[in-house]
């Protein structure tokens, strides 16, 4: 495996110092939902065409560089990261720690990560890992992902004897706000398979997410004078708490893990005269996704029959397993494998319960979209971290996938 320890985290440690976290609360409203990811995307843009790629900030605000091919007849490869921290913690006003880990507690000025929450802490020991100062999140989701296809590509552009097909990076907006894919350029990608580097631990794929839904339910009520509300007034509230109580708690978030899906209300506002409750549908099997839509559009009209009151249900599917595509795609996976045997690295296939933004490319495109693996940990959390020599294997891993594309690998 080639080395990029160095370059791989001087780069990673660059890109923290971006302020690119995203809101929430403007999603729908402002696209990218903050002024630092385009300050950051610009960034990257300048070192793509610095590096001679060929790329633009496309309208959907993302940015969009392709490395052309140097032989023909080679297939086309996309990498995707995404350039926004969540907003779980604060995300801006990063300052990143080089730590030579020693083994125990790392102690930061705000916070500790404890060895014992961390177990793979101990696989690097003697070598060297990235940390915030603790008082804000670092950021390798998705930095690491970021300053990993830019590696990669430097190299590729340092190193012209290196056959490829063309080599495509797209950097996205707000994945943390869910609303990243809402827009994304389809009408100019060029690559039938796409990876997002995006995923945990080392040797972590992903290549199974969710299918979601949203239903959103609207109640309305029947409103009166409560002096004179007997047998009149139907309280649109009381309604939507009774849909709430029926969902069974053993097929809840909190209750399932695995390939378990579940019900879950996420919110429930109004009066008694309107309600509106958002249910979450999440299953991993589409026969299993359906049959939960419809057996709970069907409780809300028949609780709505019951209390005769008017119940009106919007459904709208979010994403759908994107184990559809690699299944109808199979080259997709099968090249990361071989990529990754040949770099004598273990892969691991998790089930990811939630969605990506590759969930979304494959369900809207039908390109498989593996995730894979950064290095970091803890994510969304003070006590991120990420380990440098799987930084550095990831690297190693984009450019085998790459030399894997001509057939040989
Ligand atoms: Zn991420």
């Amino acid at each position: 495996m080639i080395d990029f320890r160095d370059s791989v985290s001087g780069r990673f440690i660059r890109y923290t110092e971006y302020d690119s976290m995203s809101n929430p609360a403007l999603c729908g409203k402002k696209r990218p939902t903050t002024d630092g990811q385009v300050v950051l995307q610009k960034a990257l843009l300048d070192e793509l065409s610095g590096m001679g790629l060929e790329c633009e900030y496309t309208q959907e605000s993302v940015v969009h560089g392709i490395l052309r091919a140097n032989v023909p007849n080679v297939p086309a490869v996309a990498f995707m990261a995404h350039v926004d921290t969540a907003d779980d913690v604060m995300g801006n006003g990063v300052k990143a720690i080089r730590h030579t880990y020693a083994g125990g507690d790392i102690r930061l000025p705000g916070t500790v990560i404890r060895e014992a929450d961390n177990p793979d802490l101990a696989k690097y020991i003697g070598s060297e890992i990235i940390t915030s100062d603790g008082t804000t999140l670092l950021g390798a989701d998705d930095k690491a992902g970021v300053a990993e296809i830019m590696e990669a590509l430097a190299y590729l552009v340092r190193h012209p004897e290196i056959c490829h097909g063309d080599v495509e990076v797209f950097f996205t907006p707000d994945e943390e706000t869910g609303s990243g894919m809402d827009q994304f350029p389809y009408d100019r990608m060029v690559s039938k398979v796409c990876y997002t580097m995006d995923g945990g631990p080392e040797g972590e794929i992903e290549c199974e997410c969710f299918n979601a839904a949203t239903s959103t339910i609207t109640v309305s009520g029947v409103s009166t004078h409560l002096g004179s509300a007997r047998g009149r007034l139907v309280n649109a509230l009381k309604v939507a708490s009774t849909i709430t109580d029926a969902l069974p708690q053993a097929e809840s978030p909190e209750a399932t893990d695995g390939r378990y899906g579940y019900y879950h209300v996420g919110s429930v506002t109004g009066t008694n005269v309107r309600a509106v409750m958002e249910v979450y549908i999440r299953d991993f099997d589409s026969d299993s996704f359906s049959f939960r839509i419809s057996a709970l559009e069907e409780l809300a009209r028949a609780v709505g029959r019951i209390y005769h009151a008017q119940v009106d249900i919007d459904t709208r599917i979010s994403y759908r397993n994107m184990a559809r595509a690699n299944e109808a795609h199979p080259q997709a996976l099968e090249t990361v494998f071989a990529a990754a045997k040949g770099l004598g690295i273990r892969l691991e296939e998790a089930l990811i319960r939630g969605g990506t933004d590759g969930a979304r490319m494959a369900e809207k495109a039908g390109i498989p979209c593996p995730n894979l693996f950064t290095g970091g940990h803890n994510y969304h959390s003070l006590e991120e971290w990420v380990s440098v020599d799987v930084m550095s294997e990831a690297v190693n891993l984009i450019l085998a996938i790459i030399g894997c594309q001509k057939g040989g690998c």
